[in-house]
């Protein structure tokens, strides 16, 4: 019983997670044998050496490749149980996870086919975990200039559709470098206006403009990654005074070569100027790592306290897309959990 078992044990909520970077390499063999799709491995070992990046480019190209192993009602099915099965290993209990629709369309799935395997894998991970899964489905950035209207379109508009199988937000992912959060605002203002929150990706590969562009175009209420804000002090101090969280994931930014290594991630920095902080995943397995790795990182080397780590985890459920009554909620239930482990795992 330590501090460690006490932080695997805690009760968490997840915000930065995508489905697809999700799907474990064991999964994936299993789907690309099901669906005649090949693979550059076909081993576990094999597959984990394969997710070994030389950059961003090559990270989207991984993305494409798993995404190619999905075509049935029961894969979308499988690989959202499967996610809900390892939240609940980890003691998640809210998450909303990132799924790209264009990309399943543009590899030929009908939007009619994943939703319908969202749908199932997420009744079925409330059922049997206790797990709630929420959606924010994210516009594609790699998309050329030309088919940017036609990406963005259908994707804004699977996300409206899909309130009613918990799609709580819009995102913008993929190659941030060279494509502006300006571009998409169109797309952003017609979510919004239907009920959707706005999460996009900024301030990962690109610096403070970016972050910039997504708090004024896209009316940003949360800023996946955002750690290069630190490059501009005026920047931190608006996200603190504005009460905008960031959505981090450490060992995504040393894996993809945001920063070198933990001891120089500005995740510390960004807390103590006030910034409001949630720990995420990323893409899991792709990056070796689990949720609960990362929240093992913040004592050493972030020196957190026990204190201020309660809170970081707590910002997961205050800032997450839920009606205000169910975050209030559930912050109590974890508030009276965290106190029952503590007596356990912290005599
Ligand atoms: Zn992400």
């Amino acid at each position: 019983m330590s501090l460690k078992s006490y932080l695997q044990a805690a009760p968490k909520a997840e915000l930065h997670v995508h489905l697809e970077g999700s799907i474990l390499p064991a999964t994936l063999l299993t789907l690309a044998r099901r669906n005649a799709v090949d693979l550059p491995a076909d081993t576990v070992a094999g597959l984990q050496s394969w997710f070994s990046y030389r950059d961003f480019h090559h990270f989207i190209e991984i993305y494409v490749t798993i995404t190619r192993c999905l075509k049935s009602v029961a894969d979308y099915e499988l690989i959202t149980y499967e996610f809900g099965a390892e939240m609940a290993r980890q003691h998640v209990r809210y998450a909303e996870a990132t799924f790209s629709p264009s990309t399943h369309a543009w590899l030929g799935v009908p939007a009619a086919i994943f939703l319908a395997g969202l749908a199932q894998g997420r009744r079925r991970a409330q059922q049997e975990f206790g797990v709630t899964i929420n959606w924010v489905f994210d516009l594609v950035r790699n998309a050329s200039p030309q088919g940017r209207a036609r990406h963005a379109d259908y994707t804004t508009q699977v996300a409206i559709e899909g309130q009613e199988i918990g799609v709580v937000a819009l995102g913008l992912g993929g190659l941030e470098t060279g494509n502006p959060p300006e571009d998409y605002q169109p797309w952003f203002d017609k979510a919004r206006a239907a009920g959707l929150h706005s999460a996009p990706h900024a301030g990962e590969l690109a610096g403070p403009d970016s972050i910039w562009g997504a708090l004024r175009s896209l009316t940003a209420e949360r800023i996946g990654h955002g750690v290069r804000a630190i490059e501009d002090p005026a920047l931190v101090a608006y996200l603190a005074a504005n009460a905008i969280p960031l959505e981090v994931n450490p060992t995504s930014n040393i894996r993809l070569g945001v920063y070198p290594d933990l001891e120089s991630h500005p995740l510390r920095r960004l807390y103590d100027a006030g910034v409001i902080l949630t720990v995420n995943s990323d893409d899991p397995p792709l990056f070796n790592t689990t949720l609960n790795d990362e929240i093992a990182t913040l004592p050493v080397p972030f020196g957190f306290t026990l204190a201020e780590i309660d809170e970081i985890l707590l910002n997961g459920v205050r800032h997450a897309f839920l009606p205000p009554e169910r975050k209030i909620a559930l912050a109590a239930e974890f508030r009276a959990e965290m106190q029952t482990l503590k007596s356990h795992h912290l005599p």
